[in-house]
């Protein structure tokens, strides 16, 4: 019977695993196992294929963006008690991130085509003392656009970049300061996260910070390593340990060199799905009109319900491919944000309820095509 994970690591990285392993070997033999030229010739790297002129290696995709809040904050840009709007929809690290920096989420809801925060949503939004926008590319696809440029600059809002799933994704629409075009670099600093399922993943955690700010570059690279500025020479308090591993550098490293392949194959499993699925009771995800601003990190499509959706999944199951939900309660449903009273978000709410993602990162056309029918032949 035919077996289609959901994600198969090993097999996703095989076609690079002579290259990781050399590189692998090279940090073993070093004896340097923390910073050093593995991580800066990495960084490097990100600001080549980025155009931003710094980019900070840190531990994971939450402590970037806690970072880049928290240096916001000691750099005087952002106060305590700030709004921070976001997507309500978004994975809960943007919200923890939020409120680490002794900010204040304000959840808005997406646009319901795109799942996204638009421009609408951030002029919709009356919260007052709301500083700063998070834009988060949730599933791998760019949440920027003309509209949301505008409202951004009406407001004069501080724009953190949630880029953990979308690194690869070019837009149509320049960034801020009109020079840059992929997911991160589009506003005052993107975090990044290399989680091993993330697009371009590590074999482990791994995350950075991207930024064309030399002060909040260096008061994120200080506050990742204990607040010191030198050795022994403690600068801010709110300092962690949050190094990125010179292992996980070179691994990276290697993979960086193909994103714009993993980009390329994702966008062909998702345009091939876009072409197969013909179901009435499935909903397709939105294709951009610019290709090139989704990398696909998840392929959501949206079936009636919740009910349906356990009906859905144990149907694809049977035919032996595995299917997954992002996400399937919200943050502002979550236990641990009970308390806060951050309103109702009936389109959040209904994604939540309806969403399925569908294995898009190492699935072949012939398996594409098995997982297509699968869906095509599912009945209520
Ligand atoms: C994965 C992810 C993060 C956090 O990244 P980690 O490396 O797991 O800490 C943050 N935001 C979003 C939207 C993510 O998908």
């Amino acid at each position: 019977m035919i077996k289609i994970p959901f994600c198969d690591l090993a097999k996703l990285n095989r076609p690079m695993m002579a290259e990781i392993e050399q590189a692998l070997l090279r940090v073993a033999r070093s004896g340097r196992y923390i910073g050093g030229t593995e991580v800066s010739a990495f960084e490097e790297k990100l600001c080549n294929l980025t155009g931003v002129c710094h980019a900070v290696g840190v531990g994971n995709g939450l402590d970037a963006l806690k970072l880049v809040l928290r240096g916001l904050v000691a750099l005087g840009r952002l106060s305590r008690g700030d709004g921070v709007i976001v997507a309500a929809n978004t994975y809960i690290a943007s919200m923890l991130a939020i409120e680490d920096a002794g900010l204040v989420p304000v959840p808005v809801d997406p646009d319901r085509r795109t799942m996204l925060l638009d421009g609408a949503g951030v002029s919709g939004c009356h919260v007052k003392n709301a500083k700063a926008v998070m834009p988060v590319h949730l599933y791998g696809r760019a949440a920027w656009d003309a509209g949301l440029v505008r409202a951004i600059e009406e407001r004069g809002l501080l724009v953190i970049e949630d880029n953990a799933q979308a690194l690869g994704a070019r837009t149509d629409i320049a960034g801020l300061n009109g020079l840059h075009r992929m997911t991160g670099a589009l506003g005052d600093a993107g975090a990044l996260s290399f989680y091993p399922t993330k697009n371009v993943g590590a074999l482990g955690d791994a995350g950075a910070v991207l930024t064309d700010d030399a002060e909040l570059a260096s008061a994120v690279r200080s506050l990742s390593n204990y607040g010191s500025d030198r050795r022994y020479h403690n600068v801010h308090s709110g300092g962690c340990n949050s190094r990125l591993d010179p292992m996980q550098a070179a691994v990276l490293g290697v993979k960086l060199g193909y994103v714009d392949v993993i980009s390329r194959r994702r966008r062909d499993v998702a345009a091939s799905y876009d072409r197969m699925i013909e179901n009435d009771l499935i909903e397709k995800p939105d294709m951009p009109e610019y290709g090139e601003s989704h990398v696909w990190h998840q392929y959501v499509i949206k079936v009636p319900g919740r009910d349906a959706r356990d009906a859905f999944r144990k149907h694809m199951h049977e035919l032996g491919i595995e299917t997954d939900v992002h996400y399937a309660v919200p943050p502002h449903r979550q236990p641990c944000y009970e308390k806060r009273q951050w309103g109702d978000f009936p389109v959040t709410c209904e994604i939540a309820d309806r969403v399925v993602s569908l294995p898009v990162a190492c699935v072949s056309s012939d398996e594409a095509e098995y997982v297509a029918e699968a869906v095509n032949c599912w009945r209520m």
